[in-house]
């Protein structure tokens, strides 16, 4: 089989969004390619689209007026799938249906010759099922790319039990000559970044489940830590229903585990039509959007007779030197405590203490200490002045300590979030399972772990790979969090993987 695909003829079936900007892709990267779509019309309408996106890339100085006319000469709508039985490889975006899928690769292989290679761009459905009932299943594989198709570098290669490996080089060669980012993938439900992606959103619903804050507090939380959109408004944008759905297909392809399982905040919202912007209504209302959070009151810390900064590393250290700076006026700069087994700064007989997954009360007890409050890890180091991080007060803490905590928060630069008292709050919690799935995906074959970072950034424009996270926070830290989560709500959601296990081990 000659596998390069190098300016082979193109079929893309499916002249959706998906399919029209595959052929986008192709033809600007010099291939000839035939769009094919069951409805009559479809193709030429796509063709015409892509002439006026072309020439708004013109326009903007963007791309060369000649490339327009190259460009599109390539892309030849096909009346019938006969018609491009030339193609050496098809590329398939039609409806998100198995057995559609099944009947088409099906017709398709007595129509292109023996050594095509037929690519399918399926978000959810298993690529070894696809290709099962298919003369040649090895050479069929997965290229999924994301939406927009133009501008999104990653492509998932993904491979069945039966893809030929070579076939999976050729598909991985061709979109790295396409520019884009290709990543291999093990075909299992999610692929890498829809499965990885899942607590993004779990874990914040889950927040919202038990009232521990408003949604515009949480997304700002995780927006402060570098997300380009809080799970929250992402969920509006996608819609609710989308979401829903595919929550539901990655926890029943896994046999109902209930680390996938959805929530009740996303089937309430399904259920009432609040599906997002689509809607005008979700989380928030649109054309608004999330409402601003109310700036808190600047606060002054109550004077301290004594003050310490505990704990080692580059957050204790900038806890510090922002502690220091607080305490200018007020009297001798904070002692420097290393090797505490906790990090944070201690005022009187107070504690306010990063996260380690403990819930504040929880703290408090082990402690001996009643006025305890717990703040999120602000993941981006340094933090920028004002960010906006979650704190809880322990159960038990005094009224002034009530009014102190967020105070010497915003001492310290930050701007407090209140949150009830649960455990990892949210942005080391939700960071903390991501990585937690990647290690399961990768200790499944699924992926590898450069794989998984660069499908989380280019996939989702994540700030940081999951294993990216692991080397900053450490395992001790990302375990301690999972499974503090696990001693609190208990059930399979928050099992530590064993390869997160294992490399704890490994030091
Ligand atoms: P779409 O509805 O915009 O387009 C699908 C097109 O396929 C339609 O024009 C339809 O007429 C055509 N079609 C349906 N059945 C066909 C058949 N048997 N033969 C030929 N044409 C047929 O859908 P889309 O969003 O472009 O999605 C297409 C595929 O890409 C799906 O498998 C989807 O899961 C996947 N995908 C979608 C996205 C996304 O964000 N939209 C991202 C990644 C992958």
């Amino acid at each position: 089989m000659n596998l390069s695909l190098q300016n082979a003829p193109v079929l893309v079936v499916g002249a959706g969004i998906m399919g029209a900007g595959i052929a986008q892709v192709a033809a600007q990267a010099g291939h000839p390619v035939w769009l094919f779509d069951l409805r009559p019309g479809a193709a030429a309408e796509a063709r015409q689209r892509l002439a006026a996106t072309l020439d708004g890339l013109v326009s903007k100085g963007r791309l060369a007026a000649d490339a327009v006319q190259a460009t599109l000469s390539r892309v030849t709508p096909a009346e019938t799938l006969a018609q491009a039985a030339g193609a050496a490889l098809v590329v398939e975006a039609i409806v998100e249906q198995l057995e559609a899928k099944r009947t088409l690769f099906r017709e398709l292989e007595g129509l292109v010759g023996e050594s095509a290679v037929l690519a399918t761009n399926t978000s959810s459905i298993s690529i070894t099922a696809i290709a099962n009932g298919l003369r040649h299943p090895g050479r069929l594989v997965g290229m999924h790319f994301f939406n927009p198709v133009p501008l999104m570098r990653l492509v998932e290669v993904v491979s069945g039990l039966a893809t030929e490996p070579a076939v999976a080089e050729a598909i991985f060669a061709l979109a790295r000559a396409w520019g884009k980012v290709p990543v291999h993938a093990r075909s299992t439900p999610g692929f890498i970044v829809n499965r990885i992606a899942r607590p993004y959103y779990a874990e914040t619903l889950a927040l919202l489940h038990e009232q521990a804050a408003a949604p515009a507090a949480l997304d700002s939380g995780l927006k402060a830590a570098g997300f380009r959109m809080g799970p929250c408004e992402l969920m509006d944008l996608i819609g609710h229903d989308t979401n829903f759905a595919v929550t539901q297909s990655v926890f029943e392809a896994n046999f109902f585990d209930r680390r996938f399982g959805p929530s009740l905040v996303q089937r309430e919202m399904v259920d009432g039509g609040l599906l997002g912007r689509k809607t005008g209504r979700g989380f928030y209302r649109y054309p608004q959007g999330a409402p601003a959070l109310a700036t808190p009151p600047r606060l002054a810390p109550p004077r301290p007779r004594a003050a310490a900064v505990h704990g080692e590393g580059p957050l204790a250290d900038s806890l510090h030197a922002a502690a220091t700076a607080a305490l200018a006026d007020t009297g001798p700069p904070p002692a420097r405590k290393r090797g505490s087994g906790w990090t944070g700064l201690e005022i009187d007989d107070a504690r306010l203490a990063l996260t380690d997954g403990r819930p504040a009360h929880e703290v408090a007890a082990a402690a001996g200490v009643a006025d305890v409050a717990v703040f999120d890890h602000p993941l981006v180091q340094p933090a920028a002045p004002g960010t906006a991080l979650a704190y809880a007060v322990s159960a038990g803490a005094s009224p002034a300590w009530r009014a102190a905590a967020p105070a010497w928060l915003q001492a310290l630069g930050f701007t407090p979030l209140s949150l009830q008292d649960t455990p990892g709050l949210v942005v080391a919690r939700t960071v903390a399972m991501l990585v937690n799935e990647a290690a399961d995906a990768v200790l499944q074959g699924v992926c590898t772990e450069d794989g998984a970072d660069a499908a989380m950034k280019l996939g989702l424009n994540y700030p940081a790979g999951p294993f990216e996270w692991l080397a900053a926070l450490g395992a001790a830290r990302v375990v301690a969090i999972v499974q503090a989560l696990d001693a609190t709500y208990r059930g399979e959601r928050y099992r530590v993987s064993p390869w997160l296990r294992r490399r704890l081990a490994a030091g």
